[in-house]
């Protein structure tokens, strides 16, 4: 016998409340997770929906006390059963509960939404109102209901609310009719919508043969039932959205729906305007800055059928449309598509799997695609599209790369190299703009020379090592320790210490230099508040400043014609950032910031500080050559074994109490012999708000024989009384590591 756990009521609350019912064998075959099934409930056994969201071998209580599904009423999985399939593909492929999983994909229901409008209308003809009218004219007690069907014999849709108002007419009064069958009362639900009225205007582009043949090669594929991958990589403004609005126009016009990712930094007023110009209210949007009750209005909307496209971050996945035929990826290398709480799901890999479920094709778009995807084109199992000129005609960025070490051996020991000085007074004088960006907040924690750019390393993993206060360079992939050196171990310089720079010190030391500029600042402590972030750069758009310093924020798909120059003061910070990701999130976030400049009419210039320019990353991004990148970075992968060579999974262990999470490491499930195992070692904050984190890192070809591993594990942090204290959570191919 099979058993079936069910939810009754999808409302979010009640997603951890399953019950259990035994599978009739007549049903075995057919029943899958996600079905829409009726069941006998309470003590009066009246029959309910249920989703099924998982079947088991075993009953999990007393089964003389287990009742039996009583039918199957539709064969056709509902859209809340697909969306219950992918959550159960979630909770395997990612390490969660199912809960957890249910709670991701299924919209939190709010009372908030929509608020019901009613409408009393005339249920008969004319001629039988008119007799009726007749039959009760000059019956006092009647008088209201004549005065409504009169006005119903002029208008025979009415809004109760003016019904009440104008006519004085009550709703006693309304029902009573109602229950002659005169009339009928409709109700109308009203849903926020976020699209401004009346900004449709269609000024679609005359597609350039690349472009052209993208969208053809996509829509002949389509219309021959071929659904799969495609990957857009085209440098920044070579009109990949232009491609996407085709092939979304497309695809609608066919009568599916699409949902189009963006993360939500990139989601600007720009971007979403493009949209809303081409295809009016069918679109709507999602995001964070929206309450909840809008946000689920829009899902609602999707639901009802009454848009087509759904624009938003990473949660958009989940809308609830009928019929989805494409699923749009932008700035599909971004690290917002991975989740940061569990199920740690990847959006991109997600989106395939549901487009499987929903006969649907994905597309990817990037200026910098992840080394994973771009391993999947050249494997075959993603289509590669390229766009490698900018649409509207702009020249490419100049960019220059200064080696910081000879600034130094010239005597220069200022953050600013003499070239970025000189460029930084030229655009002042012009009255362009510019921008500083420093690719990661504060201090970076890796320990490199000033002298030669020697990085201390971990010998084990080859990625760098950082400082701990304990005067300890570590390595939080397996732990390696070693004493803080005092002399490069390369060059024997005694200038090698921790690299530390913050944009604050930036903004002072360039208001210092050049005292005529109007500076303004963007970091994490600047865009506190709900639209902090959007009010600078309206600022910076709005040409209110000379200089815009600032983290990765800045250079995230934002616009500025005005902008002709980019200053990247420490290209080496991101680069030496502990991860095994660090080389291509460097590439990635110089490529971007290059892009910055010069996307008006005038040649933009970039300047590029380091102590390594002979980093490929950084030889690469100088160049704009993605390809040069891809064939480095790849051997590194394949070399050391980390993604898309292997899969990695990392599981975290915490707890408030560290003997606890000593105990419980050292009794760790066995892993299977084809494995690499790293660790268990201290987390790089190993303790944080008094909890004590560890971790561990297991590698492994196939991904199969790390989800099977996830589930010994989380048996064991279930069954197992050392892990009492611990918490256990799992994060397959992290890129935030
Ligand atoms: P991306 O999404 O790759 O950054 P966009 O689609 O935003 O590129 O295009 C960049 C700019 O070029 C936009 O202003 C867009 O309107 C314009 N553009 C795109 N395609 C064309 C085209 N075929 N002809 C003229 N201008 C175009
Ligand atoms: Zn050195
Ligand atoms: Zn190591």
């Amino acid at each position: 016998m099979k058993y079936a756990d069910v939810i009754i009521d999808i409302s979010h609350e009640k997603l951890d409340k399953t019950f259990q019912y035994i599978i009739p064998a007549a049903m075995e075959e057919t029943l899958v997770v996600g079905m829409l099934v009726h069941v006998p409930f309470g003590r009066g056994n009246t029959l309910r929906d249920a989703y099924v969201v998982g079947i088991s071998q075993s009953p999990s209580f007393d089964i003389s006390k287990m009742k039996y599904i009583a039918s199957i009423p539709e064969s056709r999985l509902p859209v809340e059963g697909r969306l219950i399939q992918l959550a159960a593909w979630m909770k395997t492929n990612f390490g969660a509960t199912m809960s957890q999983a249910l709670k991701t994909v299924l919209p939190v229901k709010e009372t908030v939404n929509g608020r019901t409008r009613k409408y009393v209308c005339l249920n008969v003809s004319q001629n039988e109102l008119s007799d009726y009218l007749a039959k009760i004219s000059g019956n006092r007690t009647l008088a209201a209901r004549a005065r409504l069907l009169e006005a119903l014999m002029d208008n025979p849709r009415i809004e109760q609310d003016m019904a009440a108002a104008k006519l004085s007419v009550s709703a006693q009064t309304i029902k009573s009719l109602e229950k002659t069958g005169k009339i009928r009362v409709e109700e109308e639900m009203k849903f926020r919508n976020p699209v401004p009225q009346g900004v449709r205007k269609d000024d679609r582009k005359l597609l350039n043969e690349k472009q052209k043949y993208i969208v053809d090669s996509f829509c002949e594929d389509y219309a021959h039932g071929i659904r799969k991958t495609y990957l857009i990589h085209g440098v920044t403004g070579s009109g990949k959205t232009e491609v996407y609005m085709n092939m979304i126009e497309n695809v609608v016009n066919q009568g599916r729906q699409v949902i189009m990712l963006i993360p939500e930094i990139a989601l600007t007023y720009q971007t979403v305007m493009r949209f809303y110009q081409r295809f009016g209210d069918t679109v709507s949007i999602l995001n964070s800055r929206m309450s909840k009750g809008e946000r689920y209005d829009q899902f609602v909307r999707a639901k009802r059928g009454d848009i087509s496209i759904m624009i938003g971050p990473r949660s958009a996945l989940f809308t609830p449309f009928a019929d989805i035929g494409l699923i749009v990826i932008d700035e599909e290398h971004e690290a917002a598509y991975k989740s940061e709480t569990s199920p740690r799901y990847n959006a991109i890999d997600t989106a395939i799997h549901m487009a499987g479920l929903a006969d649907a094709s994905v597309v990817l778009g990037s200026a910098t695609p992840s080394v994973v995807s771009y391993a999947r084109c050249m494997d075959g199992r993603y289509r590669l599209f390229t766009l490698s000129d900018r649409a509207a005609g702009a020249s490419m960025t100049k960019v220059h790369t200064i080696d910081l070490r000879d600034e130094l051996k010239s005597g220069n020991r200022s953050i600013f190299s003499r070239k970025l000085q000189e460029l930084i007074a030229d655009r002042l004088n012009k009255g362009e703009q510019s921008m500083l960006f420093i690719n990661k907040r504060g201090y970076a924690g890796f320990v490199s020379c000033r002298s030669c750019g020697h990085v201390m390393r971990c010998p084990h993993c080859d990625i760098s090592l950082t400082e701990h206060t304990n005067g300890k360079l570590v390595c939080h992939y397996c732990g390696y320790e070693t004493p803080m050196v005092k002399r490069c171990p390369e060059c024997g310089s005694p200038y090698i210490s921790g690299f530390r720079a913050g944009t604050e010190q930036i903004e002072q030391l360039v208001k210092r230099m050049y005292p005529q500029a109007r500076v303004l600042r963007m970091d994490m402590d600047t865009t506190g508040g709900k639209d902090g972030h959007t009010r600078i750069l309206e600022k910076f758009a709005g040409h209110e400043a000379d200089i815009l310093v600032g983290t990765q924020m800045i250079v995230k798909g934002h616009d500025f014609p005005d902008v002709t120059l980019v200053g990247v003061l420490a290209a080496d910070m991101s680069l030496y950032a502990g991860s095994y990701m660090a080389s291509e999130r460097t590439f990635q976030l110089l490529v971007q910031a290059v892009g910055r400049a010069g996307r008006g009419k005038r040649t933009g210039e970039a300047v590029i500080q380091t102590y390594t320019p002979e980093h490929y990353s950084i030889q690469a991004a100088s160049k704009q050559d993605y390809e040069e990148f891809y064939n480095q970075e790849i051997q590194y992968r394949t070399l050391l074994n980390y993604p898309p060579v292997c899969n990695l999974l990392l599981v975290r262990f915490s707890s408030v109490d560290e003997d606890a999470l000593n105990r419980a490491v050292k009794t760790l499930p066995k892993p299977d012999e084809s494995s690499q195992v790293i660790g268990p070692a201290n987390a790089s904050l190993y303790k944080a708000n008094d909890i004590y984190n560890k971790v561990l890192y297991i590698k492994n070809p196939d991904y199969a024989i790390l989800t099977g591993y996830a589930q010994r594990m989380e048996m064991l942090a279930r069954t197992d009384s050392s892990y009492r204290k611990v918490n256990v959570q799992f994060d397959f191919n992290p890129v935030n590591i």
